[in-house]
């Protein structure tokens, strides 16, 4: 069980080349980092896992990868504009903002003092200029969830594919909030990416279908080294739930900073499909949202049946892939103690999210033939498709070993002298730490066999 620091997964990032604050040499823009050379690895191997699960495990998912800039009509009707905003209390004293719901007393956290203004609420969208004139007449947002494109896709989707009820649009991309404390390093972020699902049921199925998406969820999130017994349900209660919500559980894991959301799994009804429609009444729907004068759209699905038309629920997902990032690191990451004084820094990633599968490390720098080998060696395993092969000519094995365990390399394959004549590697196993000689012939089944996960 980790108990790591915050501190800790900072250091590792920063010192191994995982995650950068952004704009670091300008002295960083608060809220924003830049994935480095083994994050986005590790970031794009979490997003593959999610869309295999969700796209191509199931039968019953299609995928979209839509604007960010999003029409401001599109968050008007989905009611962002209204309602998607923190209340902020200002402190006339030092000038500092803050949110009124995160203050412990009513006194500023940052110079202590009572002058502070009524809370007011402040909009969380990010807004830019569309065109090249910026008078303020056309602007666009830039999305504050993912899911708003899925639902004004809706229509197109159902036209291109034929899918029936039940049926899910899945998407991963940015999202932008402007959080007014941005903090907990990837946690709290202006800048993020979503993995958002939305499933599409007949009303009536949404409750059922709202339960199997949690435990789905969790049984995800254990796959990925996060176990069930470090998440914790949170039924959000009637008064805190989000305007589109009948129903929310957020899956609340246990960060270095506290137990925290890592995804919520929504019942939005029939709010935002019902609320992008153009009037249905001649169709027989009656909504509960007010008419949409803008839509060109109607956005429901005939009962064939029946002969009824009508609007599907939808249940959300909706995971965040820094926040996800971060859960799966700390979960990985332990101090372990090898006896003698000694220990060493290891991430016990599965293997499917390591970000390098298998290192080969010629044991001679500049030794032309056993250089040539292990070059050959890398290329050959690169081609089987199982993610980043690294060949690294450093010469010093001993030290190379440590850095692969500190970033999660599962294998790490020397090449020697013995080599040259007898065409086999020491192959080094971060988990257990045990090297053995095995045939080069042999590693691509090795590989493919211990790095299936
Ligand atoms: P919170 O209450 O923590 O602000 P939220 O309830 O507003 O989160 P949702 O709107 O449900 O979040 O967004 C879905 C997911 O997107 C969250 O579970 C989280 O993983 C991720 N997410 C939301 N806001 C941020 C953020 N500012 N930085 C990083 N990830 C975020």
């Amino acid at each position: 069980m980790p108990a790591n620091s915050m501190e800790e997964l900072v250091s590792l990032c920063k010192r191994r080349g995982f995650i950068f604050p952004s704009s670091d040499i300008y002295g960083g823009l608060q809220g924003l980092y830049d994935y480095g050379p083994l994050g986005v690895e590790l970031k794009n191997n979490l997003k593959a896992a999610w869309w295999r699960s969700m796209v191509y495990d199931r039968d019953d998912v299609e995928g979209l990868d839509a604007s960010i800039l999003t029409k401001p009509t599109t968050l008007q009707y989905s009611g962002h504009e209204a309602t998607f905003t923190d209340p902020m209390v200002d402190c006339r004293n030092c000038k500092g903002r803050f949110r009124a719901d995160h203050l412990e007393a009513a006194k500023c956290p940052n110079c202590g003092s009572g002058d502070l203004t009524e809370p007011r609420d402040f909009n969380l969208m990010f807004k830019t200029a569309v065109g090249p004139v910026d008078d303020g007449s056309s602007f666009a947002y830039l999305r504050p969830e993912t899911a708003q494109a899925i639902f004004t896709n809706f229509k197109n989707v159902l036209d291109a594919t034929s899918r029936r009820l039940p049926f899910g649009i899945a998407q991963i991309g940015k999202a932008f909030r402007n959080e007014i404390t941005p903090r907990n390093f990837i946690f709290r972020v202006r800048e993020f990416e979503q993995m958002e699902l939305e499933f599409f049921v007949r009303p009536g199925e949404d409750d059922a279908w709202h339960e199997r998406w949690v435990e789905l969820r969790l049984e995800w999130w254990e796959q990925q080294g996060v176990p069930r017994d470090r998440i914790e349900l949170y039924h959000v209660p009637q008064d805190e739930l989000a305007h589109y919500s009948k129903a929310t559980v957020d899956l609340m894991y246990h960060f270095p900073h506290g137990v925290e959301e890592l995804e919520g799994i929504a019942n939005r009804t029939d709010f935002d499909l019902g609320a992008h429609s153009k009037g249905q009444a001649d169709l027989g729907i009656t909504s509960n949202v007010p008419d949409n004068r803008d839509s060109n759209a109607r956005l429901a699905v005939q009962d064939l049946e029946a002969k009824k038309w009508f609007v599907p629920f939808v249940i959300e997902p909706s995971a965040g892939v820094d926040r996800g990032f971060l859960a799966v690191l700390n979960e990985a990451y332990q101090e372990q103690d090898l006896g003698d004084g000694k220990s060493r820094t290891v991430l016990s990633l599965p293997s499917h999210l390591a970000p390098i599968k298998a290192a080969v490390l010629p044991l001679k720098r500049n030794h032309e033939g056993i250089v040539a080998k292990a070059k050959g060696l890398k290329q050959e395993l690169q081609r089987l498709g199982l993610g980043r092969i690294l060949f690294e000519d450093t010469g010093n094995i001993g030290k190379g070993y440590r850095r692969h365990d500190e970033v999660g390399t599962p294998y790490c394959m020397t090449v020697d002298f013995d080599s040259l004549e007898d065409n086999s590697v020491t192959v080094r196993s971060r988990d257990t730490m045990e090297q053995s000689r095995m045939a080069m012939a042999d590693i691509p089944a090795f590989l493919r066999e211990n790095l299936a996960s």
